[in-house]
């Protein structure tokens, strides 16, 4: 992974959106050491994959910022000045010669509740990435193991302080339940509810197959909505599609499981807890056919 361009926004005021975007170099210091997205994680972000020069899914991105702004109460993000960012990172990386062989670009953006002892507001930037082309990972699939997330699936409603469902930037959680695995012999996490809901990933949504339908966790459960998985069941028309509740057992009854997420996609699993799980490479062709060609 590579960066590849910074733009630094001006959230403080209502000055014309082009006035609020400045370029610079994504090795130069931007957040200060007082700036509580860095001291506490309290900030929210998004990531979205480049194609065609385009960020895909970005009205869906934007939509999820708003929503993990809110329920962090933080500022409404200005959607007209990020979305005017995130296109302009993902022209400007979509350049020739940007990428190198075999790499992808996505656009993080980021919006933190701004420094600890100044009024000044919100920080945000908008970082530009290379990586790696996933269609290795998508025919290969990866191994993942079932981890407990230590809260009950009514965790949104019963504590939503534990901001359950909002795209924070404290995924130290998330980095750690990854390198469990890793620990394991896998590369990738389903969580599961203390009481034995499924979940997601930790960076990824899961879409299980069950009786010939393709399932995936509702919100409410304190998952993130994920736009990858969304545009993965407009695009398969001749598979039924349904948002549902899943227990664990489920996942050893689904035929067949997918971790979807911007940056790769959707990556079957093919391994569960040690045990080896079908993968229908066809099915994962097609999601990820219409997944690559979306416009926006
Ligand atoms: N769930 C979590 C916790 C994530 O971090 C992500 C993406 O990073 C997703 C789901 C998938 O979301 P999307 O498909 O919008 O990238």
């Amino acid at each position: 992974m590579r960066a590849l361009l910074l733009f630094r926004l001006d959230l403080s005021g209502t000055s014309a959106v082009e006035e609020s975007i400045h370029p610079i170099d994504p090795r130069e210091p931007i957040v200060r050491a007082t700036d509580l997205g860095v001291n506490r994680g309290d900030g929210v972000f998004e990531t979205a994959v480049v194609r065609g020069g385009r960020p895909q899914a970005l009205e869906a991105h934007l939509t999820r910022l708003e929503r993990s702004a809110a329920l962090m109460e933080l500022p409404a993000p200005r959607r007209d000045l990020w979305r005017a960012a995130v296109l302009r990172a993902a022209a400007a990386v979509s350049l020739p010669g940007v990428l190198e062989e075999g790499e992808i670009a996505s656009v993080k953006f980021v919006m933190t509740r701004g420094d600890e002892f100044d009024q000044g507001g919100p920080t945000g930037w908008v970082l530009g990435f290379a990586g790696s082309d996933p269609s290795a990972v998508r025919m290969r699939g990866v191994r993942a193991v079932v981890l407990d997330r230590g809260y009950r699936h009514d965790v949104m409603q019963t504590a939503p302080w534990l901001l359950q469902g909002a795209k924070s930037l404290a995924y130290a959680v998330n980095q750690a339940a990854l390198r469990e695995a890793a620990r394991r012999g896998a590369d990738d996490v389903i969580f599961v509810s203390a009481d034995g809901f499924v979940l997601e990933g930790p960076r990824s949504t899961l879409i299980a197959r069950i009786d010939g339908e393709l399932v995936t966790p509702p919100a409410e459960l304190g998952v993130l909505p994920g736009t990858t998985q969304a545009d993965a069941f407009s695009g398969i028309t001749d598979v039924p599609t349904r948002i549902g509740v899943l227990m664990r057992d489920d996942l050893d009854r689904a035929d067949a499981l997918w971790l979807c997420s911007s940056t790769r996609g959707a990556v079957p699993v093919g391994q569960l807890d040690g045990a080896e799980r079908f993968i229908d490479h066809d099915l994962t062709v097609r999601m990820n056919a219409a997944l690559d060609a979306r416009e926006d």
